[in-house]
């Protein structure tokens, strides 16, 4: 068994627009979080505000322009801009131009362990390593 899974966006693209979203979950056998590619076209919106039970989220906006309540306030959002909303936060989105956004789902305060302290240098070589 192979330690990646390997899948290709560029086949998906359309699905994306056409479905408004694509879970990840499954089709590349994440364990510790659910990773979703979203789409929401200028103008529509996602016609529920929500939170969550036990996973903060992670939206990273890829391109496009739009608002996103969180509780109280509305925040002018744009590509480039990267944002956490904890379980709690009741959040709603809407397009103002063609939006597409990466949310990822962890469980909050699950991370116990990250970067040099997860990271173990192995003894194996690249090629490009001459
Ligand atoms: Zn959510």
């Amino acid at each position: 068994m192979k330690n990646y899974t390997l899948l290709q966006l560029d086949g998906l693209k359309e699905t994306i627009k056409e479905k408004g979203r694509i879970v990840l979950k499954e089709e590349l056998n994440l364990t510790g979080s659910e990773v979703s590619m979203n789409f929401i076209p200028a103008n529509g919106f996602l016609p529920f505000v929500h939170s969550h039970k036990q996973n903060e989220e992670l939206y990273i906006v890829l391109s496009g322009t739009g608002l996103l309540k969180v509780d109280d306030e509305e925040l002018v959002i744009s590509d480039g801009d990267i944002f956490r909303i904890a379980t709690k936060g009741e959040r709603a989105l809407k397009a103002t131009t063609d939006l597409s956004y990466i949310c990822i789902q962890a469980k909050e305060n699950s991370l116990s362990q990250y970067t040099e302290e997860d990271g173990i240098i192995c003894d194996s070589k690249a090629t490009w390593f001459n």
